[in-house]
């Protein structure tokens, strides 16, 4: 089986001014080396994302910059949108697509999560297509076809050698911001079930070396036994992102 370098994420979301924005980016920087062992993105707010980039960038990091959103048509009249040619030009490498908060917040649905994905792609960015099911809908039962219908949508046309710059986030909705966390077993089982999704879709090969995330009030006292489990590939980070000591906390335990 391959072997998948652990890859954690930092959501921003819409938190962090400039002078506290640039001042996480410097601590992590600073912090933690390790990007040999870990992939690191961070995602701050839009205004940010070019003094992020340029702060990491001085400091030698390796960290990478995300953007939580964008537009998925090229450069033009979309009144308020932002392009992914505009966020490659300002360092942005990685994108956010599906997050819970974009899904049900925003009312994004999966054919335009679809258009992002294959924009994205196009445009070269790195995707993290987030899925996870509401708390009625584990109850229901469904927490599996949930999340294998968002995976198949927010996937459909994407081809195999695109899947290199995948990254699924799982992210049951009812433990995002609400330090409620997945059980280990839990989490992993829907790990398992979203790894042999993909296998039907891309085969074996394949399947085996995309990176499934866990997200949902993940912090230091819990990641290592989180990222221990076999289809647990590191974390997206909200809440515990904004603080540089609890974040490096949860990439230390992701090496
Ligand atoms: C998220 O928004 O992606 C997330 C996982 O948030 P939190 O860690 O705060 O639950």
């Amino acid at each position: 089986m391959a072997q998948r370098k652990p890859f954690v994420g930092g959501n921003w979301k819409m938190n962090l001014h400039h002078d506290q924005a640039t001042a996480l980016a410097d601590a992590l920087a600073a912090g933690f080396k390790d990007t040999d062992k870990v992939d690191v993105v961070v995602c701050p707010a839009f205004p940010y994302l070019r003094c992020v980039a340029n702060h990491l960038k001085k400091a030698g990091s390796a960290i990478k910059v995300g953007a939580q959103d964008f537009y998925f048509q090229g450069d033009g009249a979309f009144t308020g949108e932002v392009s992914l040619a505009m966020l490659k030009d300002v360092g942005v490498s990685v994108v956010l697509v599906g997050h819970s908060e974009r899904r049900h917040v925003i009312g994004e649905t999966d054919v335009l999560i679809n258009a992002k994905v294959r924009a994205a792609l196009a445009a070269g960015m790195e995707v993290i297509l987030c899925v996870g099911e509401k708390l009625e809908q584990r109850e229901a039962g469904q927490t599996d076809a949930i999340n294998l219908a968002q995976t198949y949508y927010g996937l459909a046309g994407v081809t195999a050698e695109q899947m290199s710059k995948i990254t699924i986030a799982y992210e049951p909705v009812w433990a995002i911001g609400t330090g409620k966390t997945a059980s280990t077993a839990d989490a992993q089982n829907a790990h398992a079930a979203i790894r042999k999704a993909l296998v039907s879709m891309y085969g074996q090969k394949v399947a085996d070396t995309v990176r499934i995330q866990y997200g949902g009030s993940c912090k230091p006292s819990n990641a290592k036994e989180l990222f221990g489990q076999t289809d647990i590939d590191g974390g997206l980070i909200g809440g515990a992102a904004l603080k540089a000591e609890d974040f490096m906390g949860i990439l230390n335990a992701a090496k």
